[in-house]
């Protein structure tokens, strides 16, 4: 029975059973009370006036119950389970009223663009799916305690506190990066605008706040895919950011990423294991920008898999012209992005490109990082188990960090784990970092896992790695990352091997 009958049934089975009971005992407890008529004749009045009361209060109880239950569900909305824009906006003014003077929020809108050929892409079921990620990926990180609505079918609101109103730049592009990972996971052409506007300084109430970040998302929706700040000063910086997105693509189109190789080392032989390749970028303009800045526009960006293309081109084409490949070098490890795992076409792609070179898909090593946005583990696996019947092998880049765990070895076939820096840096003094590298050195090898510590910058840690049983190390002590024609002068027989450039 659904709620709408089973409501009033309730009330009607309560009603019933609370008059049966009356009927059948109320008329002898009078009797039994006295013989005198006119005392009767008074009990039954009182017995009358105290069932209208019992009957009066049981249905009170009941309907308020039941409007209550009707208000919560109207509080959240069933698709997201955000809440309702009247709560929203009813703890957004409560919020900002408890406010203290040197607090700062951002009030941010978020509109999805073209709406309706998301929902012809995907269909009615996955476009519900994908709203509630945007939801869930909106309302992180936690500590910001974000309160958020969806506003209108593709609009969301959302109230974050920042530590300092600094923040708000690169929070809301965390938030659009965010947008972007979620539209790339759904494999759909999704983009959305964003207008944000920050308190106190662009409105001291619910009521500014909210048409302030209104008359930004209004500006932001004039065209597509853009971020609006309530101040022109935070839009300039914005429409800078939006400037090297451009710049990245013409780079990327014109080949003019370059690429370096940082060696890697067996620590008992001290003879180079393998080469890892580092994509560099430098900007008439910008200078060098660091790979952290554009693989991250790139992952935004929906670059990545040309990124991949052209550093797997130049490595392969530069280690031939030097006549390194398979050679001096037998294993060669390309960072690639979790986001281009997690997409089907990113990876049919990967593997038809290396087909047309099986000499080099055989040295070929893929590191992964940020294995933890992984969407379809099962998928993902099998396009590591494709690639792998290439000879292509995996690695887990920056293990210990973030969310990544021991779990994965269960799920992906991987061959290497490089354990991350942060930990190599604390050896020497830390115990902590001393324990957790011999306990991920001793957990791996048990799962017959290859192990890369990354970041070596001294003696002291490679010899505290040798007697940890660390297969590998990689860092600064051992080898800086150079070009292909010093990485060949570094491998001829007669040079000491680690003493690279
Ligand atoms: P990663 O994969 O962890 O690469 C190692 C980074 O640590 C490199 O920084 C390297 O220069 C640096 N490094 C190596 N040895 C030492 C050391 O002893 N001490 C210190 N402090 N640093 C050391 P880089 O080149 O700036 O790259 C940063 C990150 O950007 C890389 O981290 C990787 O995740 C990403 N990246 C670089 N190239 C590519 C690429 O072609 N594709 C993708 N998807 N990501 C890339
Ligand atoms: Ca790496
Ligand atoms: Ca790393």
């Amino acid at each position: 029975m659904n709620k709408t009958k089973r409501y009033p049934a309730n009330i009607v089975f309560s009603y019933l059973i609370l008059s049966s009971l009356w009927v059948l005992f109320s008329d002898l407890a009078v009797e039994s009370l006295s013989n005198d008529l006119q005392e009767h004749a008074l009990a039954q009045t009182v017995k009358g006036l105290v069932f209208i009361i019992l009957t009066s209060a049981l249905l009170w109880v009941m309907v308020r119950k039941n409007n209550r239950d009707l208000e919560s569900a109207n509080d959240l909305d069933s698709v997201t389970g955000l809440h309702s824009p009247s709560v929203f906006y009813r703890y957004l003014n409560k919020r900002l009223k408890k406010s203290q003077a040197s607090d700062h929020y951002v009030l941010f809108l978020l509109d999805i663009d073209n709406f309706k050929s998301v929902a012809d892409q995907i269909g009615f079921e996955n476009t519900n799916l994908f709203l509630k990620d945007i939801a869930r990926s909106i309302e992180l990180p936690i500590e910001h305690q974000p309160l958020s609505s969806r506003v209108h079918s593709d609009g969301f609101a959302c109230l974050v506190k920042l530590d300092d109103k600094e923040d708000i730049e690169s929070y809301i592009a965390l938030v659009h990066r965010r947008f972007n990972q979620c539209a790339y996971r759904y494999d759909i052409n999704a983009t959305c605008c964003i207008g944000a506007a920050l308190f106190p300084s662009d409105g001291n109430n619910a009521k500014q706040l909210m048409a302030s970040a209104i008359h930004a998302l209004t500006e932001a929706k004039k065209s597509k895919n853009t971020i609006e700040f309530h101040d022109p000063k935070l839009t300039e910086l914005e429409r800078q950011r939006q400037e090297m997105v451009q710049e990245l693509r013409k780079a990327i189109d014109d080949k003019a990423i370059d690429i370096v190789f940082q060696p890697k080392f067996n620590i008992e032989s001290r003879l180079v294991a393998g080469v890892e390749v580092l994509s560099r970028w430098t900007h008439e303009r910008y200078g060098v920008v660091s790979p952290d800045i554009f693989v991250a526009l790139a992952e935004e960006n929906h670059f990545c898999r040309d990124l991949t293309t052209l550093v797997l081109e130049k490595t392969a084409s530069q280690l031939r012209a030097n006549g390194l490949l398979g050679n001096e070098l037998n294993s060669v490890s390309v960072n690639i992005s979790a986001v281009e795992l997690n997409s089907v076409d990113d990876m049919n792609h990967l593997d038809e490109y290396l087909r047309k070179d099986p000499e080099f898909a055989r040295l070929l090593c893929l590191e992964i990082t940020e294995t933890a946005i992984l969407k379809d583990i099962d998928q993902c696996a099998i396009a590591v188990q494709t690639l792998k019947k290439q000879g292509v092998s995996f690695s887990i880049d920056d293990f210990g960090v973030g969310y990544t765990s021991f779990g994965i070895f269960s799920k992906l076939d991987v061959d290497e784990i490089k354990v991350d820096r942060s930990y190599i840096n604390g050896l020497e003094d830390d115990y902590r970092s001393r324990a957790i590298t011999s306990g991920i050195i001793d957990i791996a090898r048990g799962f017959g896992i290859n192990v890369v510590a990354e970041g070596v910058e001294n003696a002291q840690q490679l010899s505290i790695l040798k007697t940890l049983n660390c297969e590998q190390a990689q860092g600064y002590y051992l080898g800086y990352p150079m070009s292909s024609k010093q990485l060949k002068v570094s491998l001829t027989p007669e040079k000491e091997p680690c003493s690279t450039t």
